[in-house]
């Protein structure tokens, strides 16, 4: 079986053409921004993130446009999240 990798060094990196893939990732929330609760997973030890649905995105993600349904109250993490840092490239997929 052959894995192919995307090398995104060359790609112009931008959440225009990105799927937001970074909301595909575990977020903790880890002050209160005022997140509904209907999009927060609770784990045994009362941590909190970002629900996340069966299809792997953040439920909070709009599923048309990609975009961040409560963008005023999105937590921490995801404020502080950077377009193009090298967690955002490790995680960026461009739209086929
Ligand atoms: S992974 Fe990067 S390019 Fe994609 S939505 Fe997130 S910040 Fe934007
Ligand atoms: S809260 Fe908004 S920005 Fe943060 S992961 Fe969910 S959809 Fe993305």
């Amino acid at each position: 079986m052959t894995i192919s990798l995307k090398n995104v060094s060359d790609i112009d990196v931008t959440c225009a053409n990105c799927q937001a893939c970074c909301c595909r990732m575990e977020v903790m929330i880890i002050s209160d921004t005022g997140v509904p609760d209907k999009h927060i997973s609770v784990d045994e030890w009362g941590g909190e993130t970002m629900l996340r649905l069966d299809d792997g995105w953040c439920s909070a993600v709009d599923r048309d446009t990609f975009l961040c349904t409560i963008y005023e109250n999105r937590p921490w993490i995801c404020r502080e999240f950077e377009m193009g840092s090298d967690e955002c490239r490790d995680v960026f997929n461009v739209v086929e």
